[in-house]
């Protein structure tokens, strides 16, 4: 028995959540873990997969499978599920990684559950609990058939690191044309940024910021921390930032290491982008502002006098 761990990278390092569903189907205890990369990348960067419970990394060194091709990046995983005889997929929940294993569970029969936020209870059966409702409630769903595909949640699960180092093997899956009928032509990324979705640490400003002026503050503290900035929706349907940094029910769901929530009341919708973030810190005027409950850590304060402090403090640490 073995597990199968499908891993993405971003600007040359494998992704925090891949290495988050080593990590996850290591401690399933299913049997060895191989995981499984697709497109060029320096084979010192997959054996640190080693590091977090992976025996072996199978590693498609294809200049095709650079970007995210769904429906050949579907063909492979099913391929090397065959041939290595997993019976267990497990990825992270991703833009890419949701339609991929889709499209792999339809290839190979699969049940697919996504959005996984603990590891499965074999007692009986195999039944996964997964976030339902945007976080709001949980669901436990018995998984059948043979093959079963696990999309984990990012920060379901902690970094286990285990001091391994992984064998980067060749895995040569026969691809036709057909896998790449549908190709990108063309990606275009911010430059100078960190990309909220992806962000680990997110700085994100309401309405208690005042106005647009008042966000080089919170772009300091992002700079400090080499984070992404977010908003709440109605800062940026008043145009104070722009449309893709608004978060939430209706914006962008993040899910980073720490977000800090700057002068933001924590309404519900705001919540909603926010309730997987592993660690949350308010910092609001009110101590009644909702979002403290929420908050692992909260400063009731006045924005204009923390943050600067805030800044301060980790620029001399
Ligand atoms: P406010 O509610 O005005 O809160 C401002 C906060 O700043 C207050 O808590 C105040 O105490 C604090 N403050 C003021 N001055 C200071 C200071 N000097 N220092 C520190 N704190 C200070 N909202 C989202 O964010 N994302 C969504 O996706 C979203 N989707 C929605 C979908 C629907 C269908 C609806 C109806 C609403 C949605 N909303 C969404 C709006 C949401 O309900 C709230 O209205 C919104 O989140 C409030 O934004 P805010 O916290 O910035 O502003």
């Amino acid at each position: 028995m073995s597990v199968l761990v499908f891993i993405e990278s971003a600007d040359g390092a494998i992704k925090k959540s891949s290495l988050e569903a080593i990590s996850f189907a290591a401690a399933m205890g299913q049997g060895d873990v191989t995981a499984i990369y697709l497109g060029q990348l320096e084979s010192a960067e997959l054996q640190k997969a080693g590091n977090f419970g992976a025996t072996k990394v199978l590693h498609v060194n294809d200049e095709r499978l650079n970007k995210g091709i769904i429906q050949a990046y579907a063909s492979v995983l099913a391929q090397a599920l065959e041939q290595s005889g997993a019976k267990t997929l497990v990825l992270a929940k991703s833009a890419l990684g949701d339609p991929v294993a889709a499209r792999v569970a339809i290839k190979t029969g699969a049940s697919f559950v996504s959005n996984v936020t603990a590891l499965p209870d074999t007692t009986s059966g195999f039944k996964v609990t997964r976030s339902i409702y945007t976080g709001k409630a949980f669901a436990t769903e018995e998984m059948k058939g043979d093959i079963k595909i696990l999309a984990v949640k990012k920060n379901a699960v902690d970094l286990k690191e285990t001091g391994g180092s992984a064998q980067v093997e060749a895995f040569s899956p026969q691809l036709s044309d057909s896998d790449f009928g549908v190709t990108i032509t063309k990606t275009e990324k911010q430059e100078g940024e960190v990309l909220l979705p992806e962000a680990d640490i997110v700085v994100s400003g309401g309405r208690g910021m005042k106005g647009p002026e008042n966000w080089g503050m919170l772009e300091e503290l992002a700079g400090e921390l080499g984070a992404a900035t977010g908003c709440s929706k109605p800062v940026s349907d008043i145009g104070w930032r722009p449309h893709h940094e608004h978060v939430g029910q209706t914006g962008v769901k993040v899910s980073p290491t720490l977000y800090i929530a700057v002068g933001i009341s924590g309404a519900i919708q705001h919540l909603a982008g926010v309730n997987s973030s592993k660690v949350i810190v308010v910092i609001n005027k009110d101590p009644e502002a909702p979002f403290f409950k929420a908050a692992d850590y909260g400063i009731v304060g006045d924005a204009f006098e923390v943050v600067p402090k805030l800044t301060e403090a980790i620029r001399a640490a």
